[in-house]
């Protein structure tokens, strides 16, 4: 069983031939196809077409099966020859990552808006003339102030409500007047507030509280801690599992991530419990593995401590390959 730590791959062809491969260490020839692959932290690696293949075939076999518009033809029939007939392919749902924070963006940067392909900030009106940045579990976008609005109503709502003066005045005031009635601002996701990887762990006592429901997390369940980026203090912070599967934060890779690194005293039954606590499956992912037996499978095949002593246990053991460098670097 293999496992990689990505959640898309974006391909383009290279502008110079300066930048290096991250598997095979070789420059990337100028005018050749390069991918750029987005991890689970948001994080981006580049690689040649064919290393890309390598180290995330599922994600190569979506872009395959789907024929990604995205991807240009000539790359899609070039990646054909380096992937395996019978390698799943990633669930489509890795696609889904919501907006979860706004920000002014003050630069005088030009580019194309994310949303209608125009450039930002560009055209007539207060709507073309603002750029935005809109953060997401795969990196940030622009946008134009007027497709923000239609992209992220509760988002722009907080921005109203804040009222903070990193956002001009009449940039407020354009919100406020587009925003349609009876929406509610999106509350602050204490998750993004932390950063790194998080982990499961079981709670030794029960006096944390969950960041998202503010609820205790009794002793002895599972929780996911998280390092606090704000502040002097490196403190850990947590949220209940289920709390967290249920935000817009859940990335199904990232709760992959955690049943795979999970220490050991974390047992068959608490992951079960993790399972039961999903949401609904996506409607899109009606061609895959459903996420609650993956994880089931991941935490089986998790490397042990205990195994390593046994040279024996590989012969039988179904073992996870898991990419080196990406813990470590991250
Ligand atoms: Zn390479
Ligand atoms: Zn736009």
């Amino acid at each position: 069983m293999r496992w990689n730590p990505y959640i898309d791959l974006l391909c383009e062809v290279s502008p110079t031939s300066r930048a290096k491969c991250k598997a095979c260490d070789v420059e990337i020839d100028r005018g050749s196809f390069r991918v750029k692959a987005i991890n689970v932290l948001g994080q981006e690696q580049l690689y040649h077409l064919d290393c890309a293949a390598t180290k995330a075939p599922d994600l190569a076999a979506r872009k395959l099966k789907d024929k990604a518009p995205d991807w240009p033809a000539q790359a899609l029939s070039d990646l054909a020859r380096f992937v395996d007939k019978d390698v799943e392919p990633s669930p489509r749902s890795y696609q889904r990552t919501p907006i979860l924070d706004l920000s002014y963006d003050k630069r005088d940067m030009h580019g194309d808006c994310a949303f209608c392909g125009v450039e930002v900030p560009g055209g007539p009106g207060i709507a073309h003339q603002h750029a935005v940045r809109a953060f997401s579990i795969d990196g940030e976008r622009r946008l134009h102030l007027g497709c923000v609005v239609q992209l992220a109503p509760g988002l722009c709502q907080r921005v109203v409500a804040e009222a903070s003066e990193r956002w001009p005045e009449d940039v407020r005031a354009f919100l406020k007047e587009q925003l349609p009635p009876g929406i509610a601002p999106t509350p602050r996701s204490p998750w993004r507030d932390t950063g790194g990887l998080p982990a499961l762990e079981v709670a030794p006592s029960g006096r944390a509280a969950c960041r998202y429901t503010k609820e205790k997390i009794a002793k002895g369940e599972l929780r996911i801690s998280r390092q606090q980026v704000f502040g002097m203090r490196r403190s850990p912070v947590y949220f209940s599992v289920a709390a967290y599967v249920r935000s817009d934060d859940f990335h199904p890779r990232m709760l992959e991530l955690m049943v795979l690194k999970s220490p050991p005293e974390v047992t068959r039954e608490q992951v079960e419990a993790i399972v039961a606590a999903l949401p609904p499956p996506y409607p899109e992912d009606d061609d895959v593995t459903p996420l609650g037996e993956r994880l089931l499978a991941l935490f089986d095949a998790k490397p042990r401590a205990q195994e390593e002593t046994q040279p024996n246990a590989q012969l039988t053991e179904n073992k996870v390959d898991i990419p080196t460098g990406f813990f470590f670097n991250a």
